[in-house]
């Protein structure tokens, strides 16, 4: 678990914990790249998603219902 600090494809994901609901639709869309913590709120397992990734990433942004996500 090291954490990804390397950017490459979408440049990274950007997380504001306080907007995050704990809804979940993030790990729904993209579990290899999302999870939550025992609150409920969203942890970045992988911060540089690769290109396969990357993808489920922005389908976990658009689902997001509190906006708390961003790709930079
Ligand atoms: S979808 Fe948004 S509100 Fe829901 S857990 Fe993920 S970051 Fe939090």
């Amino acid at each position: 678990m090291t954490p990804a600090e390397r950017t490459s494809g979408t440049g990274g994901i950007s997380v504001e914990r306080d907007r995050c609901v704990g809804a979940g639709q993030c790990v729904l869309a993209a579990p290899a790249v999302f999870d939550q913590d025992e609150e409920g709120l969203v942890l970045v397992l992988d911060n540089a998603p690769s290109a396969l990734r990357s993808d489920a990433a922005h389908d976990a942004v658009r689902a997001c219902p509190s906006g708390a996500l961003a790709l930079r």
